[in-house]
């Protein structure tokens, strides 16, 4: 993958630097102490930006789509990269992603059909089935293949990542590995939500102390549903259809399946659909820090860059 360029960066940190959002703040008569109260209303996240992910190919001949992490939009602080890969064409998935590293962020693979086998340097494996999510703090290094568990069939899944601040890039590599049956689903209203990180209808998330404080939903509205959702006013924030059309926002704005929407600056964002829709929702603390990407690696700096290639080449990015 490229460097960002100056444009793209700027678009990224414009749309995770919201201005000053200004809280009216109530000053009471006849109180003597003056607090700050919260917002006296919630402010609707519109879809700021509507793009179509692009299709592309990636580890040894893996056919997906590009949602983030494009020639569109290079990350939106902290989420670098989304894919989805979605095909009942073994052509198309099974050569898979054989061994390869990574430094200096997360992976998340999320996975709604067919499976997916995870085999990494440390001796870890696992099988990623219907539903289940890993998320992995790659920190200072691993080195991983991603491989499908399915000679035929239909493979469909995601895959994000997530960024880490630099005092946490050189971290000790950790493994959340999430069952399906860990992953909470609840009803509110006309949507049924499965809650991956994050807070909602009374459900929590099983994925923990991420250090970008993620929410990550997947939604599924019926025809004819809706769904509201708070997310802090800090969080940089995007949705993706997957399945129908939405409209998001007031007024709205139609995202059809395949395309990505970032949400500008609000606390709350209400989506509608008319004939159904599927998607996830995402949100996190932008980090602010210089990105410097290729390829597997994402650091602050170029040295530190240089140094994860060297690291890979000399058989030391997985030593602490
Ligand atoms: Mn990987």
């Amino acid at each position: 993958m490229r460097d960002l360029n100056r444009r793209e960066w700027l678009l990224a940190s414009g749309v995770a630097l919201p201005a000053a959002w200004l809280v009216g703040c109530r000053s009471s008569e006849s109180s003597v102490t003056r607090e700050p109260t919260p917002a006296l209303a919630s402010t609707e996240r519109a879809a700021r930006l509507v793009l179509p992910s692009e299709p592309t190919t990636d580890g040894a001949g893996v056919r997906l789509r590009r949602a983030l992490g494009n020639r569109s939009l290079s990350m939106l602080d902290p989420f670098l990269m989304l894919d989805e890969f979605n095909s009942d064409r073994p052509g198309d998935y099974i050569a898979g992603f054989p061994d390869h590293p990574h430094r200096g962020f997360e992976t998340v693979t999320y996975m709604i059909h067919g499976a997916m086998e995870h085999r990494d340097s440390l001796g870890n494996h696992g099988r990623l089935g219907p539903g289940s999510v890993q998320w992995m703090t790659a920190g200072r290094g691993i080195i991983h293949s991603e491989m499908p568990k399915q000679e035929q069939g239909l493979m469909w899944g995601f895959q994000l990542w997530v960024n880490l601040p630099g005092r946490l890039k050189m971290t000790r590599p950790r493994y959340q590995d999430i069952e399906p049956t860990r992953v909470p689903e609840v009803t509110l209203g006309s949507a049924t939500v499965r809650v991956v990180a994050g807070q909602a209808g009374g459900a929590t998330g099983p994925v923990r102390d991420i250090v970008t404080q993620p929410q990550m939903f997947d939604v599924r509205l019926a025809s004819g549903g809706s769904f509201r959702r708070e997310l802090p006013s800090s969080h940089s924030a995007f949705l993706y259809v997957f399945e129908g059309a939405l409209e998001v926002g007031v007024p709205g704005r139609s995202v059809a399946r395949g395309e990505l929407a970032v949400l500008g600056e609000g606390d709350a964002v209400s989506t509608r659909s008319s004939g159904g829709a599927r998607y996830l929702l995402l949100s996190g603390t932008p980090l602010r820090e210089p990105v410097a990407r290729r390829g597997p690696f994402v650091m602050n700096t170029q040295e530190e860059l240089e140094r994860a290639f060297q690291d890979y080449r000399s058989g030391r990015l997985t030593q602490g």
